[in-house]
């Protein structure tokens, strides 16, 4: 037996969002969107967001326009407006605990956040949510499952980071879902404390290797 939490970063995206939420309910699991601020913006998709908050997955942010890594970005006043613009986007669909996600091609690295990033996750008391399993499924529409399985099953409890994007990986989805409860996964929306270094805006294990040095 292995523990399993599902997020799906990166939409909300025509057909795919509500595919993916067709799928979850129909196996009965609940998940977290970390959803884009500029997609969210276009109001023929919040609707897609706002479907998978009534239908009880949690809602975080995961930047306004994921372009550049947070670490990357030198300016001060662009750093704070890809947390804050997003986080206004969202609104009330916002879990209590205000999720963010960084990003950075998969990888859990320096360039995930910069110094104002970190002041301003901890000022404004959110949740940083890592990952511990990344399949690829953007690389990979078929061969991700596999190691998702791999993944899963080589650690208690796995917090894998999946895309609601129109890669075509999500037509797997189901299959995934499926056979991952046959080999004993149990599925869990919460996450895995060792994938949050900064809880409410505390920042609660070590979280220096996810930010880049100041100059
Ligand atoms: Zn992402």
């Amino acid at each position: 037996m292995f523990d399993l939490t599902l997020t799906f970063d990166n939409g909300p995206e025509p057909v795919v969002t509500d595919f993916v939420l067709d799928t979850l309910a129909r196996h009965d699991i609940h998940a977290t969107f970390f959803v884009l601020g500029h997609k969210l913006a276009m109001p023929e998709r919040r609707r897609l967001t706002e479907r998978a908050h009534a239908e009880g997955h949690w809602i975080g942010n995961h930047t306004w326009s994921h372009v550049t890594p947070l670490g990357m970005l030198d300016d001060p006043g662009e750093t704070e407006a890809e947390i804050n613009r997003t986080q206004a986007e969202i609104g009330a669909l916002a879990h209590p605990r205000r999720y963010f996600r960084p990003f950075g091609g998969g990888k859990l690295s320096e360039r995930l956040l910069n110094q104002t990033a970190l002041d301003l996750l901890q000022r404004e008391h959110f949740t940083c949510v890592l990952w511990n399993a990344v399949p690829r499924d953007w690389e990979d529409a078929d061969g991700w499952v596999a190691r998702a399985f791999e993944q899963a099953a080589s650690q208690p409890w796995t917090l894998m980071v999946l895309h609601d994007l129109p890669t075509g990986a999500m037509k797997n989805l189901d299959r995934f879902l499926g056979e991952a409860r046959d080999r004993g996964a149990r599925f869990r929306q919460d996450f895995p404390p060792a994938c949050m270094p900064l809880l409410d805006g505390k920042i609660v294990a070590p979280i220096d290797d996810y930010v880049t040095a100041a100059d």
